[in-house]
């Protein structure tokens, strides 16, 4: 592959030939017309992604941490009672990021690769009152997929805000965040938004800036702090400028080209198209004889899968698969992390990747010692793709 290697990790992933076109152009001044342009359209384009024509973009130079902390710094105050419902490493993150800002953090428990039921969590909001509660769309460390429409409504009916970790999931999960009552919903431009590392987004509806401005305390971050960011937000959609840190210029620009190329797509495509290329995958996988770190196949999301590696196989396979021209990541989680591994499926990879993936894992595997029926992994994805 001109040797290049496929990158199939969980973010950051292949991107469009156009987005990085848009990143290998001279960098524009923040204040130049053709920016401010860019910067508005980027800005209105990321309602229609994340469809939330009520919400209030934000996006910054940064990692999807940052972007977390955007939320959480921005909507909690010390001392607040807030709800974290247990998904794996990045909800444990996002409990932190709660603690760092003062907040008292419970937690809804739940067993690796599984996820409390929002009947637990309609139990947990009953119990206490909370002020916001977090969600992780999909944790990357086990490739489960939270119910967010139904924890969401759970929150909307307990009156608590809630907080939508949607850094492996925005652009590739189903994600209504005005419909379903997501009060924030965050992700970072590396994963199935397309865009190279280093941009930090999300959009607050009207309920969180309202929380936001009835605050008693100061926000804990100058950088954070939505008052230095809503003005610059809200000039640019106006496509005037403004300033409080200089924009990832060349990223925002090729964030506009992305995020076309997503609604040219159309959302309800890309969902569907999300969906049979994971399907796809995991069928290549369990023909190998391979199962998942979600317990159930309907949390299997459609962002990453988390294979366990099969009996006598272990993380030093990662290397062979790379050899033949396809990157995976390790495991993560840090209860399992040397048992299973992890694959990026999102944003533009389709069927190509997908069986180029599929294909690079059966010689990696077998070099490794692994016995099984060589292409029966692949002729198992093709037939998914094939019936569509
Ligand atoms: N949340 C989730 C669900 C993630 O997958 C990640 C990154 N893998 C993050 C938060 C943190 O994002 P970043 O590494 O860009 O800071």
């Amino acid at each position: 592959m001109r040797g290049k290697r496929l990158l199939m990790i969980p973010g950051p992933i292949e991107f469009t030939d156009e987005v990085l076109a848009e990143t290998g152009k001279s960098t524009l001044s923040h204040v130049d017309p053709v920016f401010i342009e860019d910067f508005g359209q980027a800005l209105e384009k990321m309602r229609s992604v994340w469809l939330s024509p009520k919400g209030q973009p934000f996006v910054v130079a940064g990692s999807g941490t940052l972007a977390m902390e955007l939320a959480v710094a921005n909507v909690t105050e010390p001392g607040d009672e807030v709800l974290v419902v247990n998904a794996g490493y990045f909800s444990d993150r996002m409990a932190d990021v709660f603690r760092t800002h003062g907040a008292k953090v419970d937690i809804v428990p739940s067993v690796i690769g599984d996820l409390p039921t929002v009947e637990a969590v309609r139990k947990r909001l009953g119990a206490k009152k909370y002020k916001v509660m977090s969600i992780t769309h999909v944790d990357t460390s086990t490739g489960a997929r939270a119910d967010v429409r139904g924890l969401a409504a759970a929150a909307r009916d307990a009156g608590v805000l809630s907080i939508v970790d949607g850094v492996c999931a925005v652009a590739g999960e189903e994600l209504r965040q005005d419909e379903w009552g997501v009060d924030i919903a965050l992700t970072a431009s590396q994963k199935a938004l397309g865009v190279p590392p280093g941009l930090a987004l999300l959009i607050a509806g009207p309920r969180a800036l309202d929380v936001f401005r009835a605050r008693k305390h100061p926000v804990g971050s100058y950088y954070c702090d939505w008052k230095n960011w809503l003005p610059v937000m809200e000039a640019y959609e106006a496509r005037k400028a403004a300033y409080f840190g200089t924009p990832a210029v060349n990223l925002v620009r090729a964030l506009k080209v992305s995020l076309g190329q997503i609604l040219e797509e159309g959302m309800d495509a890309r969902f569907r198209r999300h969906a049979l290329g994971a399907r796809a995958f995991r069928a290549g996988m369990k023909a190998m004889g391979m199962s998942f770190v979600p317990v159930r196949e309907e949390l299997c999301a459609s962002t990453l899968s988390a294979p366990f590696y099969p009996e006598g196989i272990d993380a030093g396979v990662l290397r062979l698969v790379a050899a033949e021209g396809v990157v995976l990541a390790g495991g993560l989680h840090p209860e399992i992390k040397s048992k299973y591994f992890r694959i990026g499926h999102m944003g533009m990879s389709e069927a190509p990747e997908i069986l180029a993936t599929v294909g690079a894992i059966e010689r990696g595997f077998a070099k490794a010692g692994y016995r099984f029926e060589m292409g029966a992994a692949s002729a198992a994805a093709q037939a998914i793709f094939s019936e569509g």
